[in-house]
């Protein structure tokens, strides 16, 4: 049954119920009334009578009077002091009554009533004073029963009734619109709550809980369940280059077509960015090859988006319930992990490998980690101090994250900051990066040391629009003028898209941002390539400056690329300086600035402030350069 429809008897029947208990409330009420408020009139009746009586009348004197006084209904009759009635001269049968009456009753109960054949005799009795004689008053009516009451009130009732099944009936349906839409509030909220906006899948926790009841529902069947995690590989260049709503479109076309190839209980959901989870509740290694093929065959068709048509590939790890994992959470994790373990083996599609290898296993785990790390606020920032072979001052640091996991210890950055890449989280580490060092360069400048802040960005940096607007806003924030932030950018990321890296570096450049060529001879670019960007600093890759005492040759690459930097403007740092003899090497060739362990290694920003203050000549010198 309908709710409107329950809502609707209940308050009818409701409503009914009310107007009985009125009812039967008013009938007693009324009975009530007759059975105390007459016997007080006939008191005040007798009252009077013997009022109007001499003194100490005679039994004659008194019944003469009582005819006067009857009326249709009310009967007068005098009684002695044994209570026997003296009956009126014509003996009329309204008093016979009286003979049903207990006479002691009559004689000390001053009223009563008593029914006999369908009528009611009310009574009230009062003793004239001086005399053996009492005056009773009977009052006769037709016995009172509801059927007379109804004839009276019936029809008052009857149009409350009406009023009161119309206000039911109306408020019912008002409460139930109300309910209806309290339900249908609650519908949604739960549905935003368990979907994701822009596709309308279920979100990842929605996902993983329908994965977990799956594996609950099995109890212990080992019927295989397959978890599968499908990232769009060209999703973020075409996001950046035709726009996010280029992108959403994409998104939410990619989820129509899997929705398109699944059949229930099978599910699709979004896990977050450009990663799809999909559950497939009787899929086992053997199905793998036909997974892929349905999965991945979804993205195979151009994808047609604003008159444009499009098409994107994909990468498929696949984790197995119950020989990888009994949870979702682990499940999802393993399948994100074969995502890579796909991509490093150069296939389309993976399932999950149970690595032996110690470091690649915590490698799987430190994925998350690192997402909690950044959260949780777990990073430090170091900083290796820059010499100036010049002057001999100090002129700046590098910014070097630092990971010290709660249970590995330090974890190199290489390989955190390739997990960064490989999982998207280096935006939110490169803007943490950029925000903590412009702090502590800030801080410098206004204890008097005017150094400058070298930050790394990734190659996924050049294709973020939000940071040039972030480093402008920094800068702002903090006073800090933009030529004392560099920062560092790989050759090789430079020529992986150097159309997209000219326009984010010129727009940087725009800032006054200093833009120096990392890890520079390691890559295939000439230095003529480098001209066309605005670049400002080149820093030689360590692996040449380490061995150029050994190696002629990579001393007259040295010599050879501080000669053609200078040629072209720019300055020049040698990085991976372990030693005096390299140092003063460095310094005939006439390179710029130098960075190595010889000089420091990277430090916490306490130490490195330290260095700065026992340079007292850096802070002087530096004043004096800056004014
Ligand atoms: P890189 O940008 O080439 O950084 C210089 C690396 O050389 C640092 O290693 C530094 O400790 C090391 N180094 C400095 N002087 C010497 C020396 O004299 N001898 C030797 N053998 N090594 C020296 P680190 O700190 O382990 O960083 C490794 C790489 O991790 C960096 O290479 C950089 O590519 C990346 N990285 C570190 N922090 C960040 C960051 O915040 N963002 C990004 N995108 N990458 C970072
Ligand atoms: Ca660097």
């Amino acid at each position: 049954m309908q709710q409107r429809t329950k809502l609707l008897i209940g308050s009818l029947a409701s409503s009914l119920g009310i107007i009985v208990l009125f009812t039967s409330i008013a009938f007693t009420s009324a009975l009530d009334f007759t059975r105390h408020q007459i016997p007080n009139l006939l008191h005040d009746h007798n009252q009077h009578l013997i009022e109007m009586l001499p003194e100490t009348p005679s039994l004659g004197q008194i019944q003469a009077m009582l005819p006067y006084h009857e009326t249709r209904s009310d009967t007068l009759s005098v009684i002695d002091a044994e209570g026997h009635l003296l009956t009126t001269a014509d003996n009329r049968s309204s008093q016979e009554p009286l003979a049903h009456i207990d006479s002691k009753s009559l004689l000390s109960a001053s009223s009563g009533f008593a029914t006999i054949d369908d009528e009611e005799y009310i009574w009230a009795s009062t003793p004239v004073p001086d005399t053996p004689y009492t005056i009773v008053n009977t009052h006769r009516r037709p016995q009172t029963g509801l059927r007379d009451f109804m004839k009276h009130i019936g029809v008052p009732i009857g149009f409350a009734a009406l009023i009161s099944i119309w206000l039911s009936t109306w408020g019912a349906m008002v409460i139930a619109s109300l309910f209806r839409r309290l339900n249908e509030q609650h519908a949604q909220l739960e549905h935003q709550a368990r979907h994701d906006p822009l596709t309308g899948l279920p979100n990842r926790d929605a996902l993983s809980q329908t994965i977990d009841e799956t594996i609950a529902r099995r109890d212990g069947d080992p019927q295989t369940l397959a978890v599968c995690m499908i990232d769009l590989q060209q999703f973020k260049e075409i996001n950046d280059s035709l726009g996010h709503h280029c992108g959403d479109e994409l998104l939410r076309q990619v989820a129509r077509r899997l929705n398109a190839v699944l059949q229930a209980p099978d599910q699709a959901g979004r896990f977050y960015g450009n990663k799809f989870a999909i559950m497939l509740s009787n899929a086992g290694e053997a199905a793998i090859d036909s997974i892929a093929e349905t999965l991945l065959g979804t993205l195979e068709n151009a994808f047609e988006i604003d008159g444009r048509y499009l098409y994107i590939r994909g990468t498929l790890g696949v984790a197995l319930y119950p020989q990888h994992a009994t949870s979702a959470p682990v499940l999802l994790q393993k399948a994100e992990a074969a995502i890579f373990q796909a991509r490093k083996n150069t296939q389309n599609a993976a399932v999950f490998q149970a690595l032996d290898n110690k470091g690649a296993a915590e490698r799987l785990g430190l994925i998350n980690d690192l997402r909690n790390a950044l959260r949780d606020g777990q990073l430090e920032l170091h900083y290796q101090p820059k010499l100036d072979l010049r002057n001999h001052r100090l002129i700046g640091a590098e910014a070097l994250a630092r990971w010290v996991h709660p249970q590995h210890g330090p974890i190199p950055p290489d390989q955190f900051i390739e997990i960064a890449e490989r999982t998207g989280l280096i935006k939110e580490l490169t803007r943490w990066v950029l925000e903590t060092a412009v702090q502590q360069c800030a801080h410098c400048h206004a204890n008097g040391w005017v150094v400058k802040i070298s930050a790394n960005l990734s190659a996924i940096n050049l294709h973020d629009e939000e940071l040039v607007p972030l480093i402008a806003s920094l800068l702002e924030r903090h006073r800090l003028p933009a030529r004392s932030l560099v920062v560092e950018i790989t050759e090789t990321a430079m020529m992986a898209d150097p159309a997209r890296a000219k326009a984010q570096l010129q727009k940087l450049d725009t800032l006054g941002v200093c833009i120096s060529i990392d890890d520079f001879g390691t890559g295939y670019s000439s230095l003529g390539h480098l001209r066309q960007l605005p670049v400002d600093e080149i820093k030689i890759d360590k692996s040449f400056v380490m061995d150029m005492i050994a190696s002629e040759d990579d001393a007259s690459i040295v010599r050879a690329t501080i000669g053609l930097a200078h040629d072209l403007g720019l300055e020049v740092v040698a990085e991976g300086v372990e030693d005096e003899t390299i140092l003063q090497q460095l310094t005939n060739m006439g390179c710029d600035i130098a960075q190595g362990y010889h000089i420091a290694r990277p430090m916490p920003a306490a130490q490195f402030v330290a260095m700065l203050d026992e340079h007292t000549e850096t802070k002087k010198e530096n004043q004096a350069a800056a004014s």
